[in-house]
Parts: structure tokens; sequence; C-alpha cells
């Protein structure tokens, strides 16, 4: 391919909404354009890659026996009236009318569309286990659409659906999917780690979220180096010891006037935070609820909501928080508040506290000596894991301290077991002619989100460093002296030469200096650059050199020579 008959437009400057390098460069290096918001449009080379990372996914997913299909976008809204997820999917979701004012959803996902599709397709057992899947455009309204590709409004989804006879077979089913998306990653060069994930509406099923570990990832992530757990913060556990305080003398009330947050009262008082008890007031499923931590800890809305089986948790608003209270949220505690029924729960290292400050639940007012047991109204059974794990945290396996890394999402593999196969009753025969329910998983690659993660992962001060399989061009063959015609020759020969080895390469031969030349082909990133110029020439060869190795390494061979140069560095 000859530069000059490509559309690639690199820009010098970083685009003014770019808050991270893969962001930056993907639009610097003319990959992509935006639209909008979330919206971005695939250019020439950013195309190619993505097309690369597409067929790594579907070989990856045929060589597990799944069979590719394609489901339209546009989805009935009955559909997810069946599983109540017209209801529950909320802003998120794309939803517009037609002229015969049906209501439809743009997907965002697909469990609904491919149950129904598969209750009335299969019928007996023995066309089970099948697993499909579809590289297709999702559409899911963000909060907040930002960094590119990650994390867009719309955007490419591998998403798989399995359904097999029994929960053993599709666990099995489920790790095939497992070790498939393991092969995916590592095929385009990312480095992506499978890390427990909480099961959200799927309840406590098993889930894993592969992720790309960037500083720039949105999810934390807590590892143990000692035994290798590793879990999304969601839902990451640790140890904890009991609190088992001393007795102490009767809570006592204390003027904190103006000191509202933990901060303000720990130095107003002089005392360090973990002598407080955190105290948010919540709204579950629109029931008000007092969650309570140790002073110096983060409340995880996730096991929030799973500790009480709730559909939605948010904090509460000013007046819930007072009515239930008594006070404003910056003096609210568990001893006696306005609402003798208000019900409390607290994170487990709480149980047994003594001596602890809490919010006297009247404003500018604190409680000391406060004894939970003694002094607040708390179900045994309310003291649960509500805290959301930190650094030097203990490993709930091994006991030994966790870290914290940042993650970009990449894929996740679920086991659905059979809450969509039963609301469509996508049933089967088996040996005996009994129905049964068919068992279900579901498994998402963000295609696109990869393509930038690979980009997050590699990259340097000029550029990208594309791994070889994804990479737009495997490599540049800067020609600097486009207008003689021998030098030319040796160019376009080396170029045919490795198109017939498989080996895709771009030719620069635009009339440019050779140091606009050099920049591009480092913004961009191709694996190989080759140079071939008249004084190389003369000295003997075309200087061939590896994206990622430093300047010292450009080596001078032989064209004759190149093909095999090129082709081992990029095998390296
Ligand atoms: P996130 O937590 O990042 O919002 P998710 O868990 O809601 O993602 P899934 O429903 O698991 O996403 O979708 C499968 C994959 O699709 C994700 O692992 C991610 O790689 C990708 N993905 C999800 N939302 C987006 C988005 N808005 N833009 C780009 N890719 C996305
Ligand atoms: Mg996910």
């Amino acid at each position: 391919m000859r530069w000059t008959k490509m559309m690639i437009n690199t820009l010098r400057e970083d685009p003014g909404d770019a808050e991270i390098d893969s962001h930056k460069l993907l639009v610097r290096a003319g990959l992509v354009k935006k639209l909008a918001g979330g919206l971005y449009t695939f250019l020439p080379l950013g195309l190619r890659s993505l097309h690369k990372v597409e067929r790594i996914v579907r070989e990856e997913m045929d060589a597990t026996g799944a069979q590719e299909i394609l489901m339209p976008i546009l989805q009935p809204a009955e559909l997810w009236r069946q599983t109540g997820r017209w209801d529950t999917m909320g802003a998120n979701m794309f939803r517009l009318t037609d002229r015969a004012d049906h209501q439809m959803a743009m997907g965002p996902t697909a469990e609904e569309e491919v149950t129904d599709l598969m209750a009335g397709i299969v019928s007996s057992y023995r066309q089970l286990p099948v697993t499909v899947y579809q590289i297709q455009t999702k559409f899911r309204d963000e909060t907040r659409p930002r960094f590119g590709l990650m994390r867009s409004k719309e955007f490419i989804m591998k998403d798989a659906y399995s359904f097999d006879v029994d929960a053993e077979a599709a666990d099995k089913t489920y790790w095939t999917m497992y070790h498939a998306y393991e092969r995916i990653f590592a095929r385009c060069g990312l480095k992506a780690t499978p890390v427990q994930a909480d099961g959200g509406d799927m309840g406590d099923s098993m889930t894993h979220e592969f992720h790309a570990l960037a500083d720039a990832g949105e999810d934390g992530i807590a590892f143990c180096e000692g035994c290798g757990y590793a879990a999304n913060l969601e839902k990451a556990q640790c140890r904890v010891d009991a609190a088992a305080g001393a007795p102490c003398p009767p809570a006592e009330e204390i003027h904190t006037p103006g000191a509202k947050t933990i901060a303000q009262v720990s130095s107003f008082m002089g005392v360090p935070g973990d002598a407080f008890v955190k105290s948010l007031v919540y709204v579950a499923d629109g029931t008000p609820v007092m969650v309570c931590v140790p002073g110096d800890r983060d409340v995880n809305e996730v096991k929030v909501r799973r500790h009480l089986g709730a559909k939605t948790v948010a904090l509460a608003d000013y007046d819930t928080v007072l009515a239930a209270t008594g006070a404003n949220a910056g003096s609210v505690g568990p001893v006696r508040p306005a609402d003798a029924k208000l019900r409390i729960v607290a994170d487990q290292s709480l149980k047994g506290a003594t001596g602890r400050i809490v919010g006297a639940n009247r404003d500018d007012y604190h409680l000391k000596n406060v004894d939970l047991a003694r002094d607040a109204v708390i179900a045994d059974a309310d003291y649960a894991d509500l805290v959301t794990v930190r650094e030097g945290d203990l490993c709930a396996q091994c006991g030994r301290p966790m870290t914290i890394r940042r993650g970009i999402e990449v894929g996740q593999v679920f086991k659905l077991g059979t809450k969509y196969t039963d609301a469509f009753k996508a049933v089967y025969k088996n040996d005996q002619l009994q129905e049964r329910v068919m068992v279900m998983g579901c498994y998402g690659v963000g295609v696109t989100r990869t393509l930038q993660a690979v980009i997050e992962q590699s990259h340097d001060k000029d550029g990208i460093i594309w791994p070889a399989s994804v990479a737009p061009f495997q490599v540049v063959i800067d020609l600097l002296d486009p207008e003689d015609e021998a030098v030319a020759g040796i160019a376009f020969d080396l170029e045919a030469r490795l198109e017939a080895q498989g080996i895709d390469a771009v030719v620069d031969d635009r009339l440019e200096r050779p140091g606009v030349k050099f920049k591009d082909a480092d913004l961009i990133g191709f694996p190989v650059r080759v140079v071939v110029g008249a004084k190389g020439l003369a000295k003997g060869g075309v200087e061939v050199k590896g994206r990622a190795q430093p300047k010292e390494a450009m080596r001078l061979v032989a064209p004759d020579a190149a093909a095999d140069a090129i082709r081992e560095l990029l095998c390296a």
C-alpha cells in the first residue's frame, strides 16, 4: 500500500477532550475521528486494526465450537418486559418508538433477544450444548462517555451466549470460554488478568472480568501476591479481626459546632478517624436504611445492596435523612435515631466496638463512649462485610496484605443459570422426554475498548507501539527519495516480497522530509520501520529497526536480506 493513496491524517496537537494517553494517540495517529461525545468514526488505519482484533476474536470463538450469528440491533420492548429489564435498565438504554407506536431499544446487550431466539430453535437435548456469538454494535447512554473508545455511547462488542443441559455442563462451557478469553487477549498483545467480580443483577452467580492493568483504568482491583486472589473492588473481601473493645463509661453528648465531616470532627476533638463510626443514610428500594462503617473506611454500595437484597441503593436526600434520624447528614449516628424502626446495618469489623464516637442525631452534636452493642439496635445478622477493600488489607484467603491496582475491563464471562431461560420458557426434552430448562452463560468482549487498551498498555512519548498482531500495518517502508526510480523500485520490491509472505506493509512515498516521515511512523507505531534511501543504499543497504528498539539497534541490511530481518523482528 502507498501512503499517498491512503487517507492518513496524523495530528500534532492532542485533542482537547482527551485525558488519557491512549485517547490522545488514537486521535493523533489518525485511527479514529470524533463525531460527537462518545461517538467515533474509524478511519482506514484504525479500521485495519479493528478488523485484526475482530479476526482474533472470531478465530478463538470458532475454535471453541461457538457459531457466529447476527441479531438485530433494534429490539422490541416486549422482550425486555418479559424479564422486567425494560424498567430496571434505566436511562442507560436508548429507547425509541416506531411509526406504529411500538417501543424499541437500541440493544445495549442481547440476553433477552438470544434466549427468545433459542427457545424457538432448541427442543431436544440432542441440540445441546450450543453457543452462539455475534460481533456487533451496542448502544449505551453512559452517564459520562469519556476516554475515547473506552467508554463510548456506541461500541463494538463480541457477545456470546451458551445453552447447556444442566449446571454441570454449563460450568464446563464457562471455563472453555474463560480459556478462550485468555488466548484472545494474549494474541492481541494485551496483558489481561481475570478477576472475580460481583454478579450484579444476576445475584451470586460466578463471574470473572478480564482486566488490562493500566494506571488509567477506571476499576480498582485487589490483588494478593501470596495466593493469587484477584477481585474487583466491588466484590473484594478482606480478613477482619473482631473489634473486641474494652468496657467503656456511659455514652456522653459533646458539642461539635460546625464540624460535619469525620475529618472536621476528628481534628476538632484531636482523635484519629478510626475512633469514629461513619453513619450514612441510604434509600434501598424506597426504604431508608442506616449504614455504619469505621470512620476511616468507605461504604461499598454494591455490598450494601447485596446484603439488603435490594435492587437499588442510593444516598438519601436531605428530607429523608432528617425524618429518619432527626438531624442533618453531618450529625447522624446509630444511637436512638428519630425513627426508632430505622434498620441499621454495620460493617462486620464494628461488632463488639466500644468507646467510639458517633453522630448524636442532633445537629452539631456527637456522642462519645459509644458501645455499639449496648447503645444501638443492630441485629446480629446485620453485621456484614460492607466496606471497600484498601491497600494493605489482609487477604480473606491467606491473610497476607493485598495491593490495589487499576484495570480496564476488556471482557467478562458470566454464569447466568436459568434467569433468562425461565423467563422465556426456553426448555428442551431430555432423553426421557421430560421437559428441562436450559442453563445459560454469557460472555462479552469489548472489541473497541480492547483495541484502545492495547495502546494504553503499549506506547511511549513518541507514539503507539503496536504488537504485530493488531498493528494497522506490520511494516512501514520510509522511502526517502520517492523521485529516484531505482530507490523507489527497491522499496516497492520489498513491499511486494513482504505482502507475498503475508506481511502487510505501507510505503511512505510522500515528498516529505525524513524527519516528518520518522515522526509519523513512530506516532502511528508500526512494529517495524525500514528506511530505503539513496544514502543508505550507497552504504550497502536499507535500515531496519523495530519500533520498540532504541536507535542504536538499527541494522543496515542488504535489500535482499531485508525481508528476513523484518520477519525476525516481527516474530521476536
Ligand atoms: P463497565 O463496567 O465498564 O461499564 P460493563 O460491565 O457494563 O462495563 P458488560 O455488560 O460486561 O459491560 O459488556 C461487555 C464488555 O463491553 C465490557 O467488558 C467492556 O469491555 C465493553 N463495554 C461496556 N460498556 C462499554 C462502553 N460504554 N464503551 C466501550 N466498551 C464498553
Ligand atoms: Mg462487565
